[in-house]
C-alpha cells in the first residue's frame, strides 16, 4: 500500500498514475470482498479501543471530484463500526458566517477529539482546489494556503492527530459513465446538480491544482495517498488497509478495568 503513498517534497504527475488499475492485488474479485470483510471486522475492535482508550484523534481525509466515490468509501469501509466514537464531516461551498472567518475556521470546528475518527467528505483542500480553479480568491490568496495548511496540520498532528489523506482517483470516462448513471436513476438522481458539469469542463485545471495540493501538502505526519478508484472494490480495499495499519501502528491499548475485580461476581 506504501506505493500509494505521496512522497513529502515529491512532485505528481498524475498521468503516470492509471486510475483504473489495481496494483498489488492479484487475485480474484472474490478475495478482494473476503479480504475488505476481514478489514472491516478488524476495524470494529480497533475503533471501539480507540474509542475506549481515549488518547488519540484520527482524521480521515477523503477528496475526489464529483463521482469519484467519496460516499461509497465511507459506507464501504466503516460497514459496521459503532457509530459511538464516528463522525462524518462533510464540507459544502461556504456559507456567509463561514465566509466571514479564516478558511480553516470551520474546519477546525469538525476535527476528531480524543478516542474519535472524523472522516472528512471534502475538507479544507477544497481552498486550493475550487477556490483555485474557479477563482474564488485571488492566486496571492490560495498560494498562502499550502503553508496554511500545513502549519494547521502539524499542529493536529502535534496534539495526538493521526492524519491520512485519500485522493480517489477516477478517469475522466469513469466520470462520465458515473454521472450518466446518475441521470438516469431516480433513485441517484438528486445527486447530479448542473454545476458538477461545469467542474467537468474544468477537468484538466482539477487535476493540475491536484497535483500542486498532493506535491505541497503530503508530509510524513499527514501523507497524500493517490488511491487509484475507477474500480470500486480496489478503491475500498486500499484505503481500508492502509486505516487498518494505521491504527495498528498506534498499538491502543484499552483502559486497565478497576483493580480487584478478582472474584468480583455478579448475581
Ligand atoms: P458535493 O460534495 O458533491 O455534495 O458538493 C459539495 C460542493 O461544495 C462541491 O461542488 C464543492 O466544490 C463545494 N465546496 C466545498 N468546499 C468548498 C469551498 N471551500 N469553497 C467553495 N466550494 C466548496
Ligand atoms: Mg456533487
Amino acid at each position: 500500500m506504501k506505493q500509494h503513498r505521496v512522497k513529502p517534497g515529491a512532485k505528481v504527475d498524475l498521468s503516470q498514475i492509471d486510475p483504473g488499475s489495481t496494483p498489488g492485488f492479484k487475485g480474484k474479485r472474490k478475495e478482494a470482498d473476503e479480504r475488505l470483510l476481514k478489514l472491516n471486522e478488524r476495524l470494529e475492535v480497533l475503533q471501539e479501543s480507540l474509542w475506549a482508550e481515549h488518547k488519540h484523534k484520527v482524521l480521515v481525509v477523503l477528496q475526489g471530484t464529483d463521482t469519484s466515490g467519496k460516499d461509497g468509501t465511507i459506507s464501504h469501509v466503516f460497514e459496521g463500526v459503532n457509530p459511538l466514537g464516528v463522525r462524518v464531516a462533510a464540507f459544502k461551498a461556504p456559507t456567509p458566517e463561514e465566509l466571514d472567518h479564516d478558511f480553516l475556521w470551520r474546519v477546525h470546528l469538525k476535527v476528531p477529539c480524543k478516542g474519535e475518527i472524523v472522516i472528512f467528505n471534502r475538507s479544507h483542500y477544497e481552498d486550493v482546489l475550487v477556490a483555485r480553479v474557479m477563482e474564488l480568491v485571488p492566486p496571492e490568496v490560495w498560494r498562502q494556503r499550502y503553508d496554511q495548511i500545513n502549519d494547521f496540520e502539524r499542529l493536529l498532528s502535534a496534539t495526538d492527530t493521526v492524519i491520512l489523506k485519500f485522493f480517489l482517483y477516477i478517469s475522466k470516462d469513469e466520470q462520465r459513465k458515473r454521472l450518466q448513471e446518475r441521470l438516469d436513476d431516480p433513485q441517484k438522481r438528486w445527486k447530479f446538480r448542473k454545476g458538477d458539469l461545469l467542474d467537468r469542463a474544468h477537468w484538466d485545471e482539477y487535476i493540475k491544482a491536484y497535483e500542486d495540493a498532493l506535491a505541497r501538502t503530503s508530509q510524513k505526519h499527514a501523507p497524500w495517498y493517490v488511491v487509484p478508484a475507477d474500480k470500486k472494490w480496489y478503491r475500498n480495499l486500499v484505503v481500508a488497509e492502509i486505516l487498518v495499519k494505521a491504527l495498528e501502528d498506534l498499538k491502543i491499548k484499552t483502559p486497565e478495568p478497576e483493580e480487584d475485580l478478582k472474584g468480583v461476581v455478579v448475581v
